[in-house]
């Protein structure tokens, strides 16, 4: 049967509602967990070169990514936090890594999204249908881009994460395409458990967790305006004063969500 969450506004995703969620999701974000143990661990000689962007996630995902956020100390919680915003803004100018790493190290790796853990088990054949769909989605973002006059980098569009070879398989059956499909599609219906929320982030947010992230501070429409400025202002000369400033707010408040969230008030 599915759950009724006692969120007040349902347009938008707001912290609020991550708080809601967190809090009533230990049941789904333990059935995550095992979904996640069906796949062999692995060992990989290239470590973490390939985490250059922030990976699609569903909704349950993000909910387990930021709860490991949450655990982390105040201090490198922000830091995180702030890397996300900027990555949001930044990244269609740039090529820029997932916000998540720091240095050579995945701050979230037991809770790491499905892409991340899946990412080098795929065969050749499907790894590329998946880069050939993803090419043509930044093709057509880089057309509404342009339609706003603004011509994102070359680089930037033609970027692909390589196909990887250097997963090595440690224990576990290896497990083929038929099967990274299948886990793929429970954990979408393990999130879809989190109507209408799921439906909404897949939608509204593009299944981005740093657009939500953006919003939850800023509202849907304002990031974009703010998204539309400073990838200009960044392409056209350099100018980063825009989001510096954004950065700074975002150093010196509470997180929207989560422990921060709790506290916010009572200092
Ligand atoms: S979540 Fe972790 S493993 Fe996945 S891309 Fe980001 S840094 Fe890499």
């Amino acid at each position: 049967m599915m759950k009724k969450w006692n969120v007040g506004n349902e347009k938008v995703i707001t912290g609020d509602t991550i708080d809601v969620l967190l809090n009533s999701t230990h049941e789904e974000l333990a059935e995550l967990s095992a979904v996640y143990d069906r796949l062999p661990d692995t060992r990989c000689a290239r470590k973490t070169h390939c985490c250059s962007m922030l990976p699609e996630a569903t909704l349950l995902e993000v909910l387990a990514a930021f709860k490991r956020l949450g655990s982390l100390q105040e201090r490198q919680r922000r830091g995180i936090f702030a890397r996300i915003i900027e990555y949001f803004f930044i990244n269609p100018a740039r090529i820029t890594a997932c916000p998540f790493l720091v240095e050579t190290r995945c701050t979230i790796y037991e809770d790491r999204f499905f892409g991340c853990r899946a990412y080098g088990l795929w065969s050749k054949r499907h790894y590329d249908k998946m880069a050939g769909c993803n090419r043509q989605a930044k093709l057509s973002l880089g057309q509404q881009w342009r339609k706003m006059g603004i011509t994102l980098p070359d680089d930037v569009l033609d970027f692909q994460v390589p196909y990887c070879l250097d997963v090595e398989v440690l224990n576990g059956a290896m497990v083929d395409d038929s099967e990274l499909v299948l886990i793929s599609h429970e954990i979408a219906d393990l999130s879809a458990r989190l109507s209408p929320w799921h439906g909404k982030f897949n939608q509204q947010y593009v299944a981005d967790l740093s657009f939500l992230a953006v919003t939850m501070t800023y509202g849907i429409q304002s990031a974009l305006r703010m998204k539309i400025d400073i990838v200009r202002n960044l392409l056209t000369n350099a100018d980063r004063i825009q989001l510096d400033q954004i950065l700074k707010n975002i150093d010196n408040n509470p997180l929207p969500f989560g422990p921060d969230m709790e506290n916010h008030g009572e200092e």
